[in-house]
């Protein structure tokens, strides 16, 4: 049997009782099919509060596992290791019986006959949960990925890694100190929380975790630039907590250019304006745009690609499909948050179990339950509206919240014990250069 045709027969069940105005209930005992498209923080929310749902649900992901991206930044700089991030989506939803996992990239969907397509193979739907992300946008300049590398997959962690790493090993080989210099340079671009953790940590890996393991350079004398075209850093987080952030950074040694917009990219550095910056690693963390979804479902979008949906974040016209997410955009926008989707997919699932019983529903309103940003050891800001935090109060609730947050116990324990290591001994354990070898 080939793959085609196990899909289609798992396909056949789910065929049948829709209506024009979304799904049927089970009326006749047909058992209603929901596809989710994505195992990031909203598909798999959506999907567990599901569970106990007379529902089938099948969740694609183009890949095996569910990836924490808030402590990506920490495999970028050898903090973490790749597997301690990431946990494989059936292990995640191996006790839920009503649960199919499928690995595929979706490209298309028929919202006429209501299938998903995987290339060729067609995979039919009641109700749609698009929770399919964003990737890093380079507002038109799409040339300067190769030179300045975004953060958003673990293959992007892993090759930040190297340069990062291989930026030493260079600058200890090369001949002449004056040579030193641009390879030692770090150009992290966007003062948004990624940039803004991207600095501090390669500030803090050259400065203290590298300090004793070179003999011809010192590793101290690197320098990180964080360059931010707006008037400050964190622009979601209260103008204070960003004038912390600001502080803590230079504390580290990291020079922070605010109001100075990128002008190019290339593999000798970047143009602030007129100024040139020779910089042997380049890091982009400015921008980011939706999934291809809005182009899959015919739908309005923003110019980030983000998907126009309703108040019960159902998409306009069909009842049956819902975008979630960092690839939806509601009436009054959401930011681009893990608590986001989390909270979207918990929703959706809640407004199909209300469908199948007839129930009326109310729109989606999220709930925030504060920011938190690290800079680097003992530095973080938090902000919970009704109460700032700055310093290591706030960095140790930023490590208990993401520890609680990481899905998997072993994760949990991996990642609190390699964060005490780090702290009692200023060393990363996952210095590895990975991933380019000219064997
Ligand atoms: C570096 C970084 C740091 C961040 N830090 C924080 C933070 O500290 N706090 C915070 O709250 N948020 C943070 N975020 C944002 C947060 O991770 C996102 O808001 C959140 O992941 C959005 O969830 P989602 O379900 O919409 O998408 P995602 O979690 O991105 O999941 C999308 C899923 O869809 C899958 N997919 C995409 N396209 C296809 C396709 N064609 N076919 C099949 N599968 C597909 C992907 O493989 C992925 O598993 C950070 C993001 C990044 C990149």
């Amino acid at each position: 049997m080939t793959a085609h045709s196990r899909d289609l027969q798992l396909a056949q069940p789910f065929i049948s009782a829709t209506s024009s105005s979304g799904p049927a209930a089970s009326v006749s005992g047909h058992v209603p099919h929901v596809v989710i498209i994505g195992a990031g923080f909203g598909g798999l929310s959506a999907a567990t509060a599901l569970r106990h749902e007379k529902v089938e649900v099948t969740v694609i992901d183009r890949r095996n596992y569910h990836l924490f991206q808030p402590l990506l930044y920490q495999v970028a700089t050898a903090a973490l290791s790749p597997a301690d991030i990431a946990q494989p989506i059936r292990s995640i939803l191996r006790r839920q019986r009503n649960a199919t996992v499928l690995l595929g990239r979706v490209t298309d969907v028929d919202t006429e006959t209501r299938e998903v397509l995987i290339g060729e193979r067609r995979i039919r739907y009641d109700y749609l949960i698009v929770a399919t992300g964003a990737r890093h946008a380079y507002f038109g300049h799409d040339e300067w990925e190769a030179v300045a590398p975004g953060l958003k997959k673990i293959e992007d962690a892993t090759d930040i890694r190297r340069r990062i790493l291989l930026a030493f090993e260079e600058a200890e080989n090369a001949a002449h100190a004056e040579e030193r210099v641009p390879m030692l340079t770090f150009a992290v671009v966007g003062g948004g929380p990624t940039g803004v953790e991207l600095a501090g940590q390669i500030a803090e890996l050259a400065k203290q975790a590298l300090v004793a393991d070179f003999r011809r350079i010192q590793p101290h004398d690197a320098r990180v630039l964080l360059i931010e075209a707006g008037p400050r850093l964190l622009p979601a987080f209260p103008e204070r907590l960003s004038a912390v952030a600001k502080r803590a950074l230079e504390r580290l040694g990291v020079e922070v250019r605010l109001g100075a917009p990128v002008t190019a990219c290339d593999d000798q550095g970047v143009m602030v304006g007129d100024e040139r910056i020779q910089a042997g690693v380049v890091i982009w963390a400015a921008g980011v745009a939706a999934s291809p979804a809005a182009k899959w479902l015919a739908a309005e979008s923003d110019r980030a690609g983000r998907v126009k949906i309703n108040a019960d974040l159902s998409l306009p016209g069909h009842p049956e499909i819902f975008v979630i997410g960092d690839t939806a955009l509601a009436a009054d926008p959401l930011p681009g948050v893990a608590a986001v989707a989390k909270q979207a997919g918990k929703y959706v699932a809640g407004v199909i179990r209300a469908r199948l019983r007839g129930r009326p529903t109310r729109p989606f309103r999220y709930l925030n339950l504060g920011n938190l940003a690290t800079i680097g050891r003992t530095a973080a800001v938090a902000d919970f509206g009704w109460l700032r935090l700055t310093g290591w109060i706030a960095w140790v609730l930023w490590g208990l919240v993401h520890i609680y947050f990481l899905i998997g116990f072993r994760n949990r324990l991996v990642v609190a014990l390699d964060w005490l290591w780090a702290y009692l001994t200023f060393r990363r354990g996952a210095r590895l250069i990975t991933g380019h070898s000219d064997e």
